[in-house]
């Protein structure tokens, strides 16, 4: 999954929004009004994402906390198993965290 940050559809809302506006001044009729919406999808979803990543990193962040001294038994997005313990891992790790085995 590509990751695009939600600051890039605020700026993509906030810039056809400030478009669309300057464009209606110019002549005058409410056609624009599906982009007006589109400006304010964007918006509601740059929102959307960076409250969702916020709330992930918090999320994260007490995770990792949690993994000293317990094993993890469900860890999203792990892409193998340690050699030695089967821990799922992350597949950036150099050592396994939970039994301390070298993974490359
Ligand atoms: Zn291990």
């Amino acid at each position: 999954m590509v990751k695009i940050h939600g600051a890039f559809y605020l700026t993509v809302g906030i810039v056809v929004l400030f478009y669309t506006h300057y464009v209606e001044n110019k002549i005058g009729s409410g056609r624009l009004r599906f982009f007006v919406l589109v400006g304010y999808l964007f918006l509601v979803i740059g929102i959307a994402k960076i409250l969702i990543w916020f709330i992930n990193r918090k999320k994260e962040t007490k995770g990792e906390l949690g993994y000293i001294g317990n094993k993890p038994q469900n860890v999203k997005n792990h892409l193998g198993y340690c050699p030695r313990c089967r821990t799922p891992l992350r597949g950036n790790e150099n050592f396994c965290y939970f039994c301390g085995q070298r993974l490359r």
